[in-house]
């Protein structure tokens, strides 16, 4: 299904690129909008009475609109039931009153008295209607609107699938979009962006895959892709279901593009993984646009992608051109400063942007919570969640995840489990995988494997893959190969194609030296088809971000890199280390094994921070698999030979490595 969306050869339902600007340029069909927007003509079945009246509005129609403005909604309805020639602009002006005060019953009665007065015709006030109904989540009254009017103008029409595409009733409004198409309704550049977020909701992703691309191709036919609001949304929605090639070859085809359009497309990018895109991307908005100002969306996915890529100096660059536009006062941009500082492993400098945010909200205390769990500081994790529940906050879903997180980070089992508990009988939050998985990761990691394998019986919902993957991965490092095969099987049925399983199952094999099992494993994964996710470590180095893969033998630098990192080696060896070769599946000899385990990515970019960086500054690392323990013990004893900080991020946590040892004290 994926593939769908990843693949080089796009079938598109629409002609490609090039051919889509020609298309574009010289014959793009040409739309006359059948309707006026703001001046919406009055309906012939309105009473002639109530007709009249609206041309020459009585003082009590302003008295209703003007108190309706000063938020006198009560004082108004009173009027209106004495008021017997009522405007339009006084249903529109109570209408909206309604809507800002929240309130239904009044909705009713303005829409009842409207019924009375012949308005019910009026397509104008029927959208309104409609917007009002869709706010109060009152859908089946604004069917009743949408049902009673015969006039219905193309903003009717848009009005009922905005308020379905609201309610996640997606199936519902691509029924009604079937239905217009059906019988030939003039669509607008207003339809679009609602159906296709109709589509975002809708039931499966086949569905949306084949809605959206349908519906694209209606764009396209219709000339309206060249519209900035409706190709933005159809960015928006390819990016929202990973078909990142598609996102961008709307991007692409836009003949204008706004604030919206490159921050749609940059987020695309930053949300799929594809960091070094975003912020590409984002120095070609700042070089190619006077019009489109970076606001704090772009800024968000900006940091994103630099806290993927723990690019710290491109970081603070950006830190500095936020602060300079003020946008820093913004809750959504700090909070995606402190996980960038965090991510990139300056922990520091993501509390000092914690400490100067005058305004903080659940999301900032959660990242600040994660931020020290995933540093290895369990103790001040719980500290800052202490603070959060002083200061009043409601703790959330996700603080207990990252909270325990921090607790199963650094072995602190009691203060999990209490916090567990508290969760539950104070909170009254049930706990969701996430958490079972927290828990199971909890005990595992500490050796409590069978309290762990407890947990997961007792759960009061399904066992999925996070939490089976938690006991697996306890099992890998208290070699306990009955529950790993027990965690295995379950995982093999959940998520067959995750190669990552296979792996760690036949390294706890290895590690109890069971050859037959290990091959055992190695031919299923070869049967079904599935390959070690290659490792890649990354390096940024003069503003620069540098990526690795093991045994590189592509890089232009990679004899240099080699050769120290050999000369290292042979030191370590004469203060007695002895490389950790268990992570080979293969049936080498010890020296080719070897080779393999020093070609690893992580220490290639070690070696490429040394050669590469002035002396004394910190190497920072970010490794998309957990870090071998060969790696550990080699970085270990590198951040002590050359008197150098170095930090690592791998999947699970942050390691910092100075003088011999590293923060997560071997417990990773
Ligand atoms: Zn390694
Ligand atoms: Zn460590």
């Amino acid at each position: 299904m994926w593939a769908f969306c990843t693949t080089p050869s796009l079938q598109l339902p629409f002609p490609p690129k090039s051919q889509s600007r020609l298309f574009s340029n010289t014959s793009l069909p040409k739309f006359s909008l059948p309707f006026s927007r703001h001046s919406p003509s009055k309906p012939t079945s309105i009473k002639s009475s109530s007709l009249s009246a609206s041309l020459q509005p009585s003082n009590n129609n302003h008295l209703i609109q003007s108190l309706c403005k000063k938020g006198n909604l009560k004082q108004a309805l009173q009027i209106l039931s004495a008021e017997s020639n009522p405007t339009q602009q006084t249903y529109e002006r109570l209408i909206l009153a309604c809507t800002q005060q929240q309130s239904l019953s009044d909705g009713l009665i303005v829409h009842q008295h409207l019924i009375e007065n012949g308005f019910d015709q009026d397509p104008f006030l029927a959208t309104k209607l409609i917007s009002m109904y869709s706010q109060f989540d009152s859908l089946c009254h604004a069917r009743q609107v949408f049902d009673k009017i015969s006039n219905k103008t193309i903003f009717v029409w848009n009005a009922l699938i905005r308020a379905l595409a609201l309610a996640g009733e997606g199936g519902e409004a691509l029924a009604l979009y079937q239905e217009m198409y059906r019988i030939g309704v003039h669509f607008d550049r207003f339809t679009y962006p609602h159906i296709l977020k109709a589509c975002v909701v809708s039931s499966s992703l086949v569905s949306i895959l084949r809605d959206g691309k349908e519906i694209h191709g209606h764009i396209f036919k219709r000339g309206f892709e060249s519209q900035v609001y409706v190709a933005t949304t159809l960015v928006d929605v390819y990016a929202k279901f990973g078909c990142v090639s598609y996102a961008r070859c709307v991007f692409d085809g836009m003949l204008e593009r706004n604030v919206v359009s490159w921050s749609a497309m940059i987020g695309c990018y930053a949300k799929n993984e594809r960091p070094f895109e975003a912020l590409e991307l984002f120095l070609e908005m700042m070089v190619e646009t006077d019009n489109a100002v970076p606001n704090a969306v772009t800024m968000v996915s900006v940091l994103q992608a630099c806290g993927a890529l723990a690019a710290l100096g491109q970081g603070k660059l950006i830190h500095a051109y936020i602060l300079r536009r003020g946008l820093n006062s913004i809750v959504s941009v700090s909070n995606a400063l402190l996980t960038m500082y965090v991510k990139s492993g300056s922990l520091e400098a993501g509390r000092r942007v914690f400490e100067q945010m005058c305004k903080k909200d659940i999301v900032s205390w959660n990242s600040m919570i994660s931020g020290y769990g995933i540093h290895g500081f369990g103790a001040d994790a719980i500290r800052v969640f202490e603070e959060m529940i002083d200061a009043g906050i409601s703790p959330n879903p996700i603080t207990f995840v990252s909270v325990l997180g921090a607790c199963s980070h650094v072995g602190l089992v009691e203060e999990g489990k209490r916090l567990f508990e508290f969760m539950v009988s104070k909170y009254r939050i049930s706990p969701h995988a996430e958490h079972y998985a927290c828990m199971v990761d909890l005990l595992g990691r500490a050796g409590q494997l069978e309290e762990a394998a407890k947990v997961i019986e007792t759960m009061r919902i399904e066992p999925g893959p996070t939490v089976w993957g938690s006991l697996l991965g306890a099992c890998r490092i208290h070699s306990n190969v009955e529950l790993a095969e027990r965690a295995s099987l379950r995982l093999f049925k959940l998520e067959p194609t995750n190669a990552g399983n296979y792996v760690l199952l036949a390294d706890i094999y290895t590690e109890a030296k069971m050859w037959e099992d290990v091959n055992r494993v190695k031919k299923l994964l070869e049967a079904r088809g599935l390959q070690k996710v290659p490792g890649c470590s990354r390096i940024e180095v003069k503003k620069k971000v540098y990526s690795f893969v093991s045994v590189d033998e592509l890089n232009p630098q990679i004899v240099q890199l080699h050769a120290l990192l050999v000369r290292l080696s042979k030191e370590m060896k004469e203060r007695g280390y002895i490389p950790d070769t268990k992570v080979v599946l293969y049936e080498l000899d010890r020296e080719e094994k070897e080779q393999i385990v020093l070609g690893h990515s992580e220490k290639l970019a070690v070696a490429f921070g040394l050669i590469n960086s002035n002396s004394g500054e910190t190497i920072r690392i970010t490794k998309n698999l957990r870090l071998c323990e060969d790696c550990h013990s080699v970085t270990k004893f590198i951040s002590e030979f050359t008197h150098r900080e170095i930090i690592v991020r791998d999947v699970n946590r942050v390691h910092h490595f100075r003088g011999g040892v590293c923060s997560c004290a071997d417990y990773w």
